[in-house]
């Protein structure tokens, strides 16, 4: 059962073939034998999934078919970055490992209300800071197609919780490609939508003008499914767009005929793999088969993405993390003889080496005799990258590239060298810097490990990043590959 995606599952459930219960319980049962190996989870809700799987069995009894929301019953991970009132959420942090939410997030609210069963939350690289796990103050999660293997980050528990079949599906957020990355290295279906269209409130704060939540699934329709309970204005988020949001479900359409696609010059030559490279090369030919129509664009503006997201991000974490203080809440250390001391130790004690790298950088960048030569340039470098954008969707429908520059990269492979882990995300960031949605859909496996190919739209138009993605899905069958654990 648990092999099956939110769709199947629905139809099941509906008819009665199979109850909440026992989904639920079939999924922790799946928990307890693979867990030990994957380690996606930091906290499961054992007992309040099955309480919860309890209510939405009776109302999938009570209500009539057409009226019973598509998740309900189906067992979802949470990110742990996403407030859950009275469980657990520690941001993979030990400055808030003991931290409890009072409230919950916007989107845990509506995946409740849409009557879905929270499962547990889903490890991450410490404050989404990453793109492996190995900056989890907690523990690292491993790869389910190859445990030498990182699961990518920083949703990396997410995403190898549903590869694994320990959820259904799942949400994470995306900073500079914490979606999409770990979509890639699992083989899962990863969607960040455009800044703006899911709401922010509840979810711990990295970078606030380039976080956004999506969904991590098995397939493109699950990912329509829960793109229609999560977005929507909120007035408790100010940088949620009050604007009308479509059906997702029906973007998923099985044609690309004339569509036209920009492949991104810059994401297909130095630098990229040539597995990943190939399979790529092989997608693209599919959807060319398929009608569409494939035409190279160049992004010259690309080659400063990362420099300019590694000031612009860490300039807003160092902003958004100076909460942290042992006052308020979480950790406090027991070290302190005054309030000065306190706050130091609190800090040194809580934040792990990653963490306190991006402090610093930002407040480098930040600092009065360097704002104008690091912070304010990045911002004007930001523009010119979506200007970069403006003048491709001109041109093309949607523009595609890999997710990844690798297939996913075994642990300790990158972490003694900050640089060549920061520019893995060389073809996930600059959609963050332009604020756009961008699916990540399995395509190709290299060395028995998944490949990625992205797809990117124009600000608001989900739509046809769905339906380019789901007609590629439709005619390709890498998303029902399962990996052997
Ligand atoms: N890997 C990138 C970083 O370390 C992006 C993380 C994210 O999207 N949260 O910042």
């Amino acid at each position: 059962m648990n092999k099956k995606t939110a769709h199947e599952l629905n139809n099941l459930l509906v008819n009665k073939k199979i109850s909440s219960v026992e989904l639920t319980k079939a999924v922790l049962d799946r928990i307890d034998k693979t867990e030990g190996k994957v380690q996606a989870y930091v906290t499961v809700t054992r007992e309040d999934a099955l309480k919860q799987a309890k209510a939405a069995d009776s109302r999938i009894s009570e209500l009539p078919d057409t009226r019973i929301p598509l998740l309900t019953g189906i067992p979802i991970a949470i990110k742990d970055n996403m407030c859950t009132k009275g469980v657990l959420t520690t941001c993979s942090s030990k400055i808030l490992a003991n931290y409890i939410p009072p409230y919950n997030a916007t989107v845990v609210e509506k995946i409740k209300a849409a009557g879905a069963v929270i499962v547990g939350k889903a490890n991450m690289d410490e404050f989404a800071m990453g793109s492996s796990t190995e900056n989890s103050g907690l523990h690292p999660t491993y790869n389910p197609w190859d445990l030498e293997r990182v699961p990518g980050g920083s949703s990396g528990g997410s995403a190898a919780a549903v590869a694994a079949n320990e959820c259904i599906l799942a949400t994470g957020s995306d900073t500079g490609g914490s979606i999409r990355q770990p979509a890639s290295f699992c083989g899962v279906v990863g969607f960040k939508p455009t800044y703006g269209r899911v709401s922010r409130y509840g979810l711990i704060a990295f970078a606030s003008s380039l976080d956004q939540i999506g969904p991590l699934t098995k397939d493109v329709t699950d990912t329509a499914i829960l793109m229609n309970v999560l977005v929507g204005y909120d007035p408790k988020d100010s940088t949620s767009v009050n604007q009308p949001v479509p059906d997702y479900q029906k973007a998923l359409i099985d044609n690309v005929k004339n569509l036209k696609i920009g492949y991104i010059k810059e994401l297909l030559g130095q630098g990229i793999d040539q597995e990943v490279k190939a399979s790529i090369e092989q997608a693209m030919k599919k959807l060319e088969e398929l009608g569409a129509k494939l035409i190279e664009v160049s992004m010259p503006s690309f080659e400063h993405a990362v420099a300019t997201y590694y000031l612009i991000a860490p300039a807003e974490a160092s902003s958004n993390l100076a909460r942290y203080d042992g006052v308020k809440f979480g950790h406090r250390s027991k070290e302190a003889k005054d309030l000065l001391t306190m706050y130091y130790n609190t800090r040194r004690e809580g934040f792990g080496a990653e963490v306190k790298r991006r402090i610093m950088l930002g407040t480098y960048a930040l600092s009065a005799g360097y704002y104008d030569a690091y912070y304010l340039k990045a911002l004007k470098v930001r523009t010119l990258i979506k200007q970069d954008f403006d003048r491709a969707f001109m041109k093309y429908d949607v523009l595609l590239s890999p997710t990844a520059p690798s297939i996913a990269f075994k642990f300790g492979e990158k972490t003694a060298d900050p640089l060549a882990m920061y520019i893995s995300d060389i073809a996930t960031i600059p959609i963050n810097l332009a604020g756009l949605p961008a699916i990540s859909l399995p395509c190709g496996f290299s060395k028995k490990a998944p490949i990625g190919l992205q797809i990117i739209g124009r600000a608001f138009d989900e739509e046809t990043v769905l339906r380019a993605a789901f007609t590629y899905e439709q005619n390709t069958d890498w998303h029902k590959q399962i990996p052997e654990l």
